[in-house]
């Protein structure tokens, strides 16, 4: 889907309006898994039109003294990453110096951007908001971000500015892989150790409303396109660079792959920002591959895979059911495996199971244990398929959804797990009315 990205100094109000497009969605599902995670990313949805958000700020909120040089890194990654940007300014405080730098790096881009001017809470602030046209931005769109006024006019604006969603012809699809992880993780190791010196890339294929993003790679039986995370093309600048901005880099890479090869560092563990990139890929509803790569560095004697792969599987529950390979870039160990698993995994997220099949199979399972009954009603079950759609999606038709729980939709779904191969990939599963 497309990425608006919302740039601006520190205290203009940028993450209340970025809660207010998620709805906090994504807040509570933290909640729950009780992971904290950068709250920089999230879901919207205006005129029946979806796209991603990311608050390019998240990483230096709070900071008063922030330097240029940050201001400047923050709205160029916008301009990298996003399709639209939306800059905020704060009513109250009239244009601040920092604000006449990010004008400046934006007037240059032929980006679309929208000048949100905030906090304009009552009428009398109206006045107060023509000054804003000096940045030279055009129009400006008075919002005040706390209570949603004036935000409807903006988004009607920001989604007509949106690219048109290009359509893909879904059987012919190649495979589109998505390396990332951590910096250092041995991404570039890994992708240059498969392309070695540019000799196997085909074609590049370019996007018409973006860069070419994506790369075809045909070898050792292989054929797929890597998407490219922005990390490739500027890897002198990558090495430098802060955890938060390499996640936001994936962002991008993760939205236009079918699977993702997470890269973990075996020397480092799988950390919070390993956590923070799968759940990107399991939110996004794309496949997942993990390789635990630098494997050559590791004591045998004091980590076992087998340890190891323990360990990510509690970090990443309850979607667990996803490949663990462990590689080495420098042995070249099992990095082939590791395309095989994936080009797999692609497979997976892609099949169909035919709906008579799959009520012979699920049906009779959910006969033997069935929803826990309600207040002396029982809870049946009697029919179920999967939807019709590029993510895998079942639905079970029952009698009395509502009173159906997560612990048993997470039975049913290991009992699917069980039947059907969807390894590396999330799936959902829906109750609903008969
Ligand atoms: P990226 O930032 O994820 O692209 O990571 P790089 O591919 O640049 O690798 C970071 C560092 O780790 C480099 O010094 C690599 O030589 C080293 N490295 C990458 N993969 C391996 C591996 O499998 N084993 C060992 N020992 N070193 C590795």
């Amino acid at each position: 889907s497309s990425i608006v990205a919302i740039v601006g100094r520190p205290n203009v109000g940028k993450s209340t309006f970025f809660n207010r497009l998620i709805q906090r969605r994504d807040a509570i599902v933290d909640s729950v898994s009780g992971v904290t995670r950068d709250r920089n990313y999230g879901k919207s949805e205006w005129n029946g039109r979806e796209f991603s958000v990311i608050d390019t700020g998240g990483y230096v909120k709070g900071s008063e003294d922030i330097f240029e040089s940050e201001i400047r890194r923050q709205v160029e990654l916008a301009i990298d990453e996003s399709d639209v940007i939306v800059f905020v300014v704060d009513v109250e405080e009239g244009i601040n110096p920092m604000d006449e730098e990010v004008a400046k790096l934006l007037r240059k881009e032929t980006k679309p951007v929208f000048l949100a001017v905030n906090k304009v809470d009552s009428g009398n602030r109206m006045d107060d908001t023509y000054e804003f046209y000096n940045l030279g931005l055009g129009e400006i769109f008075p919002i005040a971000g706390m209570s949603g006024s004036g935000t409807g006019d903006l988004l009607d604006a920001v989604v007509a500015a949106l690219p048109e969603e290009i359509e893909q012809t879904e059987e012919e699809e190649l495979p589109r892989f998505a390396v990332v992880g951590r910096p250092n993780a041995g991404k570039s190791s890994f992708i240059n150790a498969l392309i070695g010196e540019d000799r196997y890339i085909v074609t590049d294929i370019a996007g018409t409303t973006r860069d070419a993003i994506d790369t075809r790679f045909n070898q050792f039986g292989f054929d797929f396109n890597l998407v490219d995370t922005a990390g490739i093309r500027r890897k002198a600048k990558v090495k430098e660079d802060l955890e938060f901005y390499s996640v936001m880099r994936s962002i991008r890479a993760i939205e236009h792959s079918d699977v993702c090869i997470l890269m973990v560092d075996a020397t480092r563990g799988f950390e919070g920002q390993d956590q923070n990139i799968f759940w990107l890929a399991e939110k996004n509803r794309k496949g997942v591959v993990i390789l635990v790569n630098k494997w050559d560095l590791i004591d045998k004697e004091t980590m076992t895979a087998v340890q190891f792969e323990n360990k990510i599987r509690e970090e990443i529950a309850p979607f667990t059911d996803v490949p663990i390979i462990f590689t080495s870039t420098v042995t070249k160990q099992r990095l082939l495996k590791a395309l095989e698993v994936a080009v797999k995994v692609f497979e997976n997220r892609k099949q169909r199971i035919p709906t008579s099949k799959f009520n012979e199979t699920m049906l009779p399972i959910i006969e033997s244990t069935p929803p826990p009954a309600i207040k002396g009603k029982y809870i049946k079950i009697k029919y179920c398929m999967q939807l019709p759609t590029p993510t895998p999606q079942f639905v079970f038709f029952a009698n009395l959804p509502q009173y159906i729980k997560d612990p048993y939709k997470r039975f049913v779904e290991n009992k699917l797990r069980e039947i059907y191969d969807f390894e590396g990939v999330p799936i959902d599963i829906f109750f609903r009315q008969k």
